[in-house]
């Protein structure tokens, strides 16, 4: 039966070979099953019909029955249109045409009655619809019509070949009258029955040919928990497969450098947030079980302290651990500090990055090699293969949404037994994602900034109000403060281009232009030597101007620096500009964000730096960028190994049903661990049928 619902789509009746290409390429329908779950997106009444004088601009669909009065020809050249009057006994509107112009009137002759189909518009005062569907009033006995005609998303490309919507109604339709017999379940029958859930043959039916609302809504349930069911069981399976045999290094004892270190060394008081989470990563640490922890906080709430206690605790017990960071600066501007911090508790801490010299290199490595518990801080060149620890207990991923699931993999692999594991991230994850993109890890969040912060001010200016920005830029420098000013990118057949930040730059010199201004330059195309170079000028306060391009967007620490510009702030993802708005309000001083656009900016920019100007809570900006973007396209989850080919449930909608899905794995896995009883054989199979060739990168343990 299997094999069925494997059979390539070009066999199917209506389909054959040219449409199973564009139907593999456009819309990844390959064989039968893709078929079946290649759900409508919505539905509509075609049971319906409208009045003329019910009718309002801001109305769906709606499909009115008249007669089409007269054809005009208008415009010319490219706007050149055919219209139609279109009255029924309660009034008359336009039909509008800017494509079949030629053949329209010849097919629907005037002055006979129509079926039409379309939404209403509204054109110099007067409803309007443009491109309707259309259909003689004389087949309406013979139209097979639903409440719930179902609509299936179509590229372009394959309504050129006739690949519409009713199209694939049409072939679905077919499958189903091919088959005589039921879809087999992918769920046991004890779960569907305790419950409640519709069988996957009827539910699949129903939503794709529904016969009425509430049936419709509870096809559409079983089919949507059913998919959140198995992320759920597969990264629960595995949480719980890793808890019970994958042994973790038991850290004891908390000695000497971290008591040296917290009574001594430590320039604050933790808040009370960074408190319970590094009593939550000790628990871990003594527990004998792997440590696999998420901590997200927002920017600049403190998270390298964190990780740095987490360290010493390490260190106490005798082993080595590590800091991967996705930038040189970043690991750079770590390795600085938590020298700093540490300074004469008696532990070293060692530099790795791509630039770091041979000689060093091999220092390196046999310091590593040895017994001494050092701290190692690094880019990606942690993760080489020439990179070996003889006793690598911890290892923290800082801005872990950088890297991608092979390159976390290989530091798993860095000692005999699999170190603990702390991935840090700043880029918020609304909760029911978190669940989703992480949900085989335990997850700390850092609620609380360090006392003190100002929340930093955002403002929205226009391009020709660039005077006044850079008239409070200079008052901002004379009161000492230090201003970053970022552009965009632009990504151009796969070269970055910096034409944006040059041009900037020139303006910039003459508005402030030395000796009384310094301005450092900061991008991805300099070497690290010479990046360096630019930080340290800023550091120093030499500099009062950074011109950069994003790499400042991860991890730039400096407190004096209290005005963040963005130029063409309307090219910025949500997560991007939260990101880089976090590299200030680090200090004491009031700081400043300032988004710069054109007058002119499409309605989700304008949502984008609307949401930026009224929020500065991650998490809400987080679940506004869900809503904007949907889920595939944030950051993190192309690279999370988690496919996000959701057929059904939409992480931003189905947040609750995320979180029972989720308890009902769990349930199931208390009961049976391994998925072994009988009765959860389907389980089984459809976890590895699913899951088989994804890949999990919790799996790596
Ligand atoms: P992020 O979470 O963004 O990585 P950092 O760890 O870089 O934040 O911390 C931001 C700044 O706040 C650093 O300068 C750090 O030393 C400081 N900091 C961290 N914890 C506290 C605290 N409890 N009180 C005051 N300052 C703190
Ligand atoms: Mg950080």
């Amino acid at each position: 039966m299997q094999n069925f619902f494997d059979t390539e789509i070009k066999f199917l009746q209506g389909v054959g070979p040219k449409r199973a290409e564009l139907l593999a390429e456009e819309a990844g329908i390959r064989c039968y099953r893709d078929l079946l779950y290649y759900f409508p997106y919505r539905y509509e009444d075609r049971t319906k019909f409208y009045k003329i004088n019910e009718l309002e601009p801001e109305m769906p669909n709606v499909q009115l029955q008249g007669r089409i009065v007269a054809y005009h020809s208008e415009g010319r050249g490219p706007g050149k249109r055919l219209s139609a009057d279109f009255e029924d006994e309660t009034g008359r509107i336009r039909l509008t045409w800017f494509r079949g112009i030629k053949w329209i009137p010849d097919t629907y002759p005037a002055g006979r009655e129509y079926i039409i189909f379309g939404k209403p518009g509204l054109f110099s005062g007067k409803i309007n619809i443009i491109h309707p569907e259309i259909e003689s009033a004389e087949k309406r006995e013979e139209r097979i019509v639903s409440a719930f005609q179902a609509q299936y998303s179509t590229t372009e490309k394959l309504k050129n070949h006739f690949i519409t919507s009713k199209f694939i109604s049409r072939i679905t339709g077919n499958l189903f009258k091919m088959m005589n017999f039921k879809v087999p379940e992918t769920l046991p029958a004890w779960l569907i029955q305790k419950y409640h859930l519709m069988s996957l043959h009827d539910a699949l039916f129903e939503a794709h040919f529904p016969s009425r609302h509430d049936v419709l809504e509870k096809a559409r349930y079983r089919l949507k928990f059913e998919e959140l069911f198995y992320i759920q069981l597969n990264l629960l399976r595995y949480k719980s497969h890793r808890d019970t045999h994958v042994k973790g290094f038991v850290f004891s004892r908390v000695g000497d450098l971290f008591n040296r270190f917290y009574y001594n060394k430590l320039p604050f008081e933790l808040t009370n947030a960074q408190k319970r989470v590094i009593k939550e990563i000790r628990k871990d640490l003594g527990s004998g079980r792997q440590m696999n922890r998420l901590l997200q906080g927002d920017v600049g709430s403190g998270k390298t302290m964190v990780a740095l206690m987490a360290m010493l605790i390490a260190a106490d017990n005798g082993f080595q651990s590590c800091i991967m960071t996705p930038t040189e600066i970043l690991a750079y501007q770590h390795f600085r500090s938590v020298t700093a911090f540490t300074e004469g508790i008696g532990i070293e801490v060692l530099l790795l990055t791509g630039s770091t010299k041979s000689t060093e290199r091999k220092r390196i490595a046999e310091t590593l090699e040895g017994e001494k518990p050092v701290i190692l801080i690094g880019t990606h060149a942690l993760i080489e293969e020439s990179v070996r620890f003889s006793r690598l207990g911890l290892a923290v991923i800082d801005e872990q949404h950088r890297f991608g699931v092979a390159q976390r993999a290989k530091l798993w692999e860095k000692s005999a037994q699999p170190p603990h594991v702390l991935v840090m991230t700043a880029t918020p994850i609304p909760r029911t994602l978190a669940m989703t993109l992480y949900g085989d890890l335990d997850v700390s969040v850092i609620d609380e900034m360090p006392p003190g912060r100002l929340p930093v001010k955002t403002m929205h200016f226009t391009d020709n109000e660039r005077n006044k920005v850079y008239g409070f830029i200079r008052k901002q420098i004379a009161e000492g403060r230090q201003v970053y000013i970022v552009y965009p990118l632009i990504e151009e057949s796969g070269k970055l281009d910096y034409r944006n930040l040059e041009e900037g730059l020139d303006i910039l010199t003459s508005v402030f232009p030395p000796p009384d201004y310094c301005i450092s330059v900061l991008h991805g195309k300099m070497t690290p030597a010479n990046k360096e170079v630019s930080m340290k000028l800023f550091r120093d306060r030499q500099a009062q101007i950074m011109v950069a391009t994003t790499v400042i967007e991860v991890g730039v620490d400096i407190p004096n620096a209290t005005v963040m510009l963005i130029e063409s702030a309307e090219r910025f993802g949500l997560s991007q500009l939260h990101q880089l708005r976090g590299r200030v309000g680090r200090g004491a001083g009031q700081s400043y964000c300032i988004l710069m656009s054109p007058a002119k900016i499409s309605k989700e920019a304008s949502v984008r730096i609307g949401t930026m100007v009224s929020t500065n809570n991650g998490f809400e900006i987080a679940e506004a960028d869900l809503t904007l973007r949907g889920p595939g396209d944030l950051e993190g989850t192309q690279q999370s190994g988690i496919a996000f080919d959701l057929k059904i449930s939409d992480l931003a909608r189905d947040g609750q049903l995320i979180e029972y899905a989720r308890r009902v794995a769990a349930s199931v896995l208390e009961k049976d661990p391994t998925l072994t009883d009988e009765k959860n054989s389907v389980l089984r199979n459809e976890l590895n049928r699913i899951f088989a060739r994804k890949y999990s990168w919790s799996n790596i343990s």
